[in-house]
């Protein structure tokens, strides 16, 4: 049954299709929704009708419902709006339909009224099979969200973002707004702009996040902060993400990182009970970075199954194949995984070189184990007592497969932490059923980017470091940050900040962050801090991938009412689209044509 009555004295309706059950034969009901199927039976037509709640069998009978009802069902199409009353009778038993709630009932009609009519839909709603491009349900939108699936997911969302209000109400969080036209916050991507028509040559930037909002309000008091809001990071798109999507923003007071860990796993506990998700078993498995990052390859690593990595620099510490020795030398590392017994044909094997080669690996030697050595192109290369030093190391028993990887460290988890997982799916080796959800705690605060000569934080230039901070070794800093991990999938992330303006200016200069730019960036928060800020901390949560993960959806773009395409296309309302020139003008912005390759 549906939990919300229907308006009352309501000339549409006065229950739901959903609630057209067995208890109501004999009562008088009005239905109003979608004509989800007809069907022509000898003399009587049946109208499928589909509001939110359900579906309802509607039958139009030439005597019982007078000529002109009759005329009425005739002409009725797919997708056509229609009220209907009349009494609502039991099924002859063979006509019953146990697939749905309200399948031993019909609603014989004896008044109907056409409401709207419908154009032939693009696809078909009723029965979907998945035969729409994802580009003509997008253009079509609000058709696709007339499909179940997309309903039940949308539902969902709701249920997930009310069990998260629900918990932080209970817990004394405050629901505070922040705003949308604002400052850069530096979260990593490029900012989304918008010219200022008063201040010609400024512009706002649309938060990529409200971080530095949410800690001014705990310097304001507030001590327990949470927002559903929205964030806007303009990445060159990167799989399955949104340029503008929502996080679960939250922040506290006068608490360490266990604390804020705490509460978190009631959190996550809750909303998933809510949202009918896997049980959380309290308190939840913790691992520390460089564990994640030495066993998995990855920060986020999905711990359903092993395939572990394994270091195999000391065994190969005196070789003589060179390719191993230069990688060793140059402050590279050799690591590899023990794949199990597999039997593979060697174009397959091409297959991974290949892959590695497009996950940034120079090279991939495999093997397989046979007797005491291995049976690959790479074995003449190794001496006996390496490989059986190898064989061991890897934990390899007769025909295992072995994959190694010699590169930069950065490479070689990459690379084996993404081959872990491809693996993993092709040899079926992922129970569906299997839950691991993991906090990853103990980060570095900063890490070396080769490319650009420069420390870069892990998380933000607003993460606490663990103890005192040392600006001659920033490599050395650990950070009280905590990212949450759900079958491989980050959910969230947080860490407890910098509250003294000495430390963040500190840390700003660390990140090669000169005294002036982070007086112009971040003036205002330094300012903040010396004004008296508590202690504090929190997280965010990506709520349309926890809501994806929930649901099953394929993409994130199935949970989300209007989604843009992965290349950031509107095909909805069609935006991005050109502007009037006078509009240009009066934001003084002129636009650079961005010149053809070849012109
Ligand atoms: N602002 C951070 C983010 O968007 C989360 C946090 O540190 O609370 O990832």
């Amino acid at each position: 049954m549906s939990e919300v009555a229907p308006l009352r004295g309501n000339g549409y309706r006065d229950t739901w299709c959903g609630d057209v059950l067995p208890a109501r034969v004999d009562s008088e009901v009005r239905v109003a929704g979608w004509v989800n199927r007809r069907r022509d039976h000898g003399g009587l037509i049946f109208i499928d009708l589909r509001d939110r709640t359900g579906i309802v069998q509607l039958v139009f009978h030439p005597d019982s419902s007078g000529a002109q009802l009759f005329e009425l069902a005739h002409k009725l199409r797919a997708e056509d709006v229609l009220s209907a009353s009349g009494p609502v009778v039991r099924r002859d038993p063979e006509t019953v339909n146990a697939e749905l709630p309200t399948g031993e009932v019909e609603l014989k009609v004896t008044g109907a009224e056409l409401l709207a009519d419908s154009e032939t839909p693009p696809f078909q709603i009723e029965g979907y099979a998945g035969d729409a491009s994802e580009d003509v349900r997008m253009r079509y939108r609000y058709l696709d969200l007339r499909r179940e699936q997309m309903r039940e997911a949308l539902i969902l969302r709701h249920r997930v973002v009310a069990a998260m209000r629900e918990f932080l109400d209970r817990e004394g969080f405050i629901d505070v707004e922040t705003p949308v036209l604002t400052r850069s916050t530096p979260e990593g991507a490029r900012d989304f702009l918008v010219p200022s028509s008063q201040q010609h040559g400024s512009f706002y930037a649309l938060p990529q996040s409200p971080q530095l909002f949410k800690q001014l309000l705990m310097v304001s008091g507030f001590e327990r902060y949470y927002q559903v809001a929205r964030c806007f990071r303009d990445e060159a798109t990167r799989a399955d993400r949104q340029a503008e999507f929502t996080q679960l923003d939250i922040e506290m007071s006068f608490v360490d990182g266990e604390d804020i860990i705490e509460v978190n796993e009631r959190l996550l506990a809750h909303v998933f009970e809510r949202a009918g998700g896997p049980k959380i078993e309290l308190p939840m498995r913790r691992m520390c970075y460089d564990e994640a990052m030495g066993r998995f390859g990855t920060d986020r690593p999905d711990l359903r199954f092993g395939l572990e990595l394994v270091d195999l620099g000391e065994a190969l510490r005196e070789t003589e194949f060179k390719v191993f020795r230069s990688v060793l030398e140059g402050g590279g590392s050799i690591r590899g995984i023990n794949a199990g017994k597999r039997e593979m044909p060697r174009s397959e094997l091409d297959g991974l070189i290949s892959r590695a080669q497009e996950l940034g690996a120079k090279g991939l030697v495999w093997a397989f184990r046979e007797g005491g050595g291995w049976r690959s192109p790479t074995a003449k290369f190794l001496s006996e007592s390496e490989l059986t030093d190898l064989n061991q190391r890897l934990g390899a028993e007769e025909g295992d497969l072995l994959l190694l990887v010699a590169d930069q460290r950065q490479v070689t988890d990459t690379v084996l932490g993404q081959m872990r997982i491809d693996l993993a799916e092709r040899f079926d080796l992922i129970d569906p059923e299997a839950n691991e959800l993991v906090w990853i705690v103990d980060w570095p605060l900063m890490e070396w980017n080769e490319g650009e000569q420069r420390w870069d934080s892990l998380h933000h230039p607003f993460t606490a470091p663990a103890g005192e901070f040392d600006p001659s070794k920033p490599g050395e800093a650990r950070a009280v940050a905590y990212d949450v991990v759900w079958n491989g999938q980050e959910l969230g992330g947080g860490s407890i900040r910098i509250n003294r303006a000495d430390v963040q200016e500190q840390v700003f200069a660390a990140l090669g962050i000169d005294a002036e730019t982070a007086q112009a960036r971040f003036g205002f928060l330094l300012e903040a801090l010396s004004y008296g800020a508590p202690p504090h901390g929190g997280i965010a949560y990506g709520v349309d991938r926890i809501v994806q993960r929930l649901s099953g959806a394929e993409t994130i773009r199935d949970v989300i009412a209007f989604p843009k395409t992965a290349s950031g296309f509107d095909l909805l309302t069609g935006a991005p689209a050109p502007v009037e020139e006078a509009q240009l003008r009066d934001l003084g912005v002129a636009i650079h044509k961005r010149k053809l390759a070849g012109h």
